[in-house]
C-alpha cells in the first residue's frame, strides 16, 4: 500500500470504585434502573458535588501505571452540551489540565520489535446515563427511557498520540492497556458491560509526509475484534477515496456490527464548541510529590513481571507463563490453585487447557467460573490418589462445568471411580488376551507397541475407568507368565 496509516485511540475506562465520582451513590453495574441515584447525580439545582478521594487514587494509579507525568495541581471543568443522558446540561471533565500527560505504553509493532505508544493525556471525568430504546409497551416505538445509574460514575479518558500504524497495532495497544488497567486494579475493562469504550481517529498520508491527512472518527466498536475490523474497513474506504483523486471528508462514523460496515453519523463542519470553563462548585485537585511517588511504589506486579516470576518461582516454561498472565484473573486463579495443590506444571496444563477451553465456550473470565481453584485442586488430587484417571478427569471437569456440581460429587453420581480392584480387572485382561492372540504374539516377538494396543482394549472395555498402570502390570505379568 502506498499510504501510511495513522491511528489514534481515545479510550474511556470506568474506575472500580465503591461510589460515584461526586456523590456517595454506589458505582454498580446491572442494578434496577435509576436506583443508584441522588440529587447530585440527577443534576438537581442546588445539589453540591464533592469529589471522592477513592476515584482520584484510582486515576492516579492509572496515570503512573501508564508512565505519565502527574499534575500536582489540576481541576474539573464543565463541558457544556445537552443530551437527555446528561441531566445537568454539562459533563464534569478535565479539559484544560489533565491529571496525567506525556505517558506511554509499550507494544510489539508490526515488525515484531518493541514500540512506545505515546499517551497524550489521562483525565478524570464523570460518565453519562444510558438511554434505553427497547423499552416495552405500546409507547416503545415512539419513546426512549433513561437510566441514570451510570450518571456520575468515575471515568478516565486515555488519549494516545497518533502513533499507531495499523489495525493490529491498535488491537495490541488495547490488549496491553486492558492488561495494565486490570493488573493495577483500576478497572475490570469489560467491553461488553461498557467499562472500557474505544473511539478511533484514522487518517492516511504518503510515507515521509510531515502533515497528517484528513481524519475520520470511528465510534460504537464494542469488542477488540470490532475495533480491528472497523479500522480495516475504514482504511480501505479512505484508500479508495484517495486513489480516485477525491478528498476524505471530516466525518464521524459508526461501526454497524450486523452489516459489518461503517455508517456516517454526522459530518463535522467545525470543531465542537463545549464552552468549557472551570467548575465553580468543585475544589481543585491537589496532590503532593510524595503522594505521586507513593502511588508509583504501590503499583502491583504487572503481567510481564508476573510471567517472569512464574518462570523463576514455579519453573514454568515461558509459554505457559505468558498464557497464564495474559489476564490478571487467570493468573490469580492459577496461583490460588497452587496454594491448595502445589504442582505448578500440572496445574498450568489444566488451567491453560481444559479449564480455559470451558471458559471460552461459556464466555466467562476465570473469576466468574463456578469451578473454583479448590475444585481444580480437588480434581487433581483425585488423579494423584488414583481415584480417577487423567482421561476421566476431563470428563469430570466437563460435567462439573455443565451441572455446577463439585468434582467429587460428579465422580460418585456418574460412577466414574477408577477401577483399581485387581480381580475385577484380571477378568477383563484375560478376555482381551484371549481375544487378541496375534497382538500377544507380536508383543512376545518384541513389539512393545502391541502392549499399548491391549491396554487400550481394556480401557475401552471399562469405558476409561480402569487404572492404566495396573492394567499394564497385569498384562505384562500374564503374557510374560
Ligand atoms: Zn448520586
Amino acid at each position: 500500500m502506498k499510504y501510511e496509516v495513522v491511528i489514534g485511540l481515545e479510550v474511556h475506562v470506568e474506575l472500580l470504585t465503591e461510589c460515584k465520582l461526586f456523590c456517595s451513590c454506589p458505582n454498580r453495574f446491572a442494578s434496577e434502573p435509576n436506583v443508584n441515584t441522588c440529587p447530585v447525580c440527577l443534576g438537581f439545582p442546588g445539589a453540591m458535588p464533592q469529589m471522592n478521594r477513592e476515584s482520584l487514587q484510582q486515576a492516579l494509579t492509572a496515570s503512573v501505571a501508564l508512565n505519565c507525568e502527574v499534575a500536582l495541581y489540576s481541576y474539573f471543568d464543565r463541558k457544556n452540551y445537552f443530551y437527555p443522558d446528561m441531566p445537568k446540561g454539562y459533563q464534569i471533565s478535565q479539559y484544560y489540565i489533565p491529571l496525567g500527560s506525556k505517558g506511554f505504553l509499550e507494544i510489539e509493532d508490526d515488525q515484531g520489535s518493541l514500540k512506545k505508544v505515546g499517551i497524550g493525556r489521562v483525565h478524570m471525568e464523570e460518565d453519562a446515563g444510558k438511554l434505553v430504546h427497547e423499552a416495552g409497551g405500546e409507547a416503545a416505538a415512539r419513546s426512549s427511557m433513561v437510566d441514570y445509574n451510570r450518571a456520575g460514575v468515575p471515568l478516565i479518558e486515555i488519549v494516545t498520540e497518533p502513533d499507531l500504524r495499523s489495525s493490529e497495532e491498535a488491537r495490541r495497544y488495547l490488549e496491553k492497556l486492558k492488561s495494565i488497567m486490570q493488573y493495577a486494579g483500576v478497572s475490570d475493562c469489560k467491553m461488553e458491560e461498557g467499562s472500557l469504550r474505544c473511539d478511533a481517529n484514522v487518517s492516511l498520508r504518503i510515507p515521509g509526509d510531515q502533515a497528517f491527512g484528513i481524519k475520520t472518527e470511528l465510534k460504537n466498536m464494542n469488542s477488540f475484534r470490532a475495533v480491528e475490523k472497523s479500522l480495516d474497513h475504514e482504511i480501505k474506504r479512505q484508500v479508495e477515496i484517495l486513489n480516485s483523486g477525491e478528498k476524505v471528508a471530516t466525518q464521524t462514523l459508526r461501526w454497524d456490527e450486523d452489516k459489518q460496515e461503517t455508517i456516517v453519523m454526522r459530518v463535522k463542519l467545525e470543531a465542537d464548541d463545549y464552552r468549557c470553563f472551570a467548575d465553580p462548585e468543585l475544589a481543585p485537585i491537589e496532590l503532593t510529590a510524595e503522594e505521586v511517588e507513593q502511588a508509583l511504589q504501590n503499583l502491583p506486579e504487572m503481567a510481564e513481571e508476573r510471567a517472569h516470576r512464574f518462570v523463576e518461582e514455579y519453573g514454568l516454561p515461558e509459554y505457559d507463563a505468558g498464557v497464564l498472565t495474559a489476564s490478571r484473573c487467570m493468573a490469580d486463579y492459577f496461583e490460588s490453585c497452587l496454594t491448595l495443590y502445589n504442582k505448578p506444571k500440572e496445574v498450568s496444563n489444566w488451567v491453560m487447557g481444559e479449564f480455559s477451553a470451558h471458559l471460552k465456550n461459556a464466555g466467562l473470565e476465570a473469576d466468574q467460573a463456578f469451578f473454583r481453584p479448590e475444585d481444580m485442586a480437588e480434581l487433581l488430587k483425585m488423579i494423584d490418589e488414583q481415584v480417577i484417571s487423567g482421561k476421566i478427569a476431563k470428563k469430570v471437569l466437563d460435567k462439573a462445568f455443565e451441572s455446577g456440581k463439585k468434582p467429587r460429587q460428579v465422580v460418585e453420581e456418574e460412577g466414574l471411580l477408577q477401577i483399581s480392584d485387581q480381580s475385577e480387572l484380571e477378568a477383563i485382561v484375560d478376555q482381551v488376551i484371549a481375544e487378541n492372540p496375534d497382538t500377544v504374539e507380536s508383543y512376545r516377538g518384541g513389539k512393545s507397541k502391541a502392549l499399548g494396543h491391549m491396554v487400550g482394549q481394556v480401557m475401552k472395555a471399562t469405558r476409561g475407568k480402569a487404572n492404566p498402570q495396573l492394567v499394564n502390570e497385569l498384562l505384562v505379568k500374564k503374557i510374560d507368565g
